[in-house]
């Protein structure tokens, strides 16, 4: 695959259903690397693995058996033979997976299998989001986009998203996920000829619109 959107930012930027939804615009593939990293946080819980234990992670990397389509309609994600699509939101997966991301055998593990994705895909294009795909596993794609909005914005659409959980209890976790994430990879500054594109004063189709614009341009 030529064409690539790779497309970068903070939790609850909206950046998954953007990239999905421009992904079924233009025909293309859709990749969520983040699935994948909650995909093995899932895993390593599953086989009473202690996710801090880094060790004990790189150990269950040759068992991990991630299987995900690329169809930006129906996304499924597969462990094995267990369709992990739900479960990899729940808070116990994405309280975990912060963690896994840190490790270096992990992200390069990762990246490997998201290179392979690309280069298999069959549709004309596809669009890959997470943190550190315009940096790392893309930086080569012609088109690279940094999906901000305020924090305020980012955590107001994250608490709408859920029923179960209050306002503030969502936004302090989402807070403590970027800063532990942004240790790692800094998905807050646009790199070298990435377009950012603040998303704080506009709905969901005018993002969609706004990053097919950058696209076509
Ligand atoms: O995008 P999402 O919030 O589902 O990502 C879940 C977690 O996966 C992030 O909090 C981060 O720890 C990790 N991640 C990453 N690099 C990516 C995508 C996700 O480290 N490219």
């Amino acid at each position: 695959t030529e064409l690539v959107l790779a497309m970068d930012g903070p939790a609850g930027s909206g950046k998954s259903s953007v990239s999905k939804a421009a992904a079924r615009r233009l025909g293309w593939a859709y990749l969520d690397t983040g699935a994948a990293y909650r995909a093995l946080g899932w895993y390593v819980v599953q086989r009473g693995v202690d996710p801090t234990d880094a060790a004990a992670v790189i150990d269950s990397l040759p068992d991990f058996d991630y299987r995900v389509g690329t169809d930006p309609d129906g996304y499924h994600v597969f462990v094995g033979e267990h369709d992990v699509t739900t479960a990899i939101r729940e808070p116990e997966v994405t309280a975990v997976v912060s963690a896994i991301a840190r490790v270096p055998e992990v992200r390069t593990f990762l990246t490997g299998l998201f290179r392979d994705i690309v280069r298999h895909s069959e549709k004309p294009g596809i669009v890959v989001e997470g943190r550190d795909i315009t940096t790392v596993v893309c930086p080569d794609a012609p088109v690279r986009i940094l999906l901000t909005a305020d924090e305020a914005v980012r955590m107001a659409r994250r608490a709408a998203e859920l029923t179960e959980h209050s306002a503030a209890h969502v936004g302090e976790a989402l807070r403590r996920r970027d800063a532990a994430d942004a240790r790692v990879v800094d998905f807050m500054n646009a790199a070298e000829g990435v377009t950012t594109l603040d998303s704080t004063d506009l709905d969901f189709d005018q993002t969609v619109d706004a990053v097919l614009a950058v696209v076509q341009n």
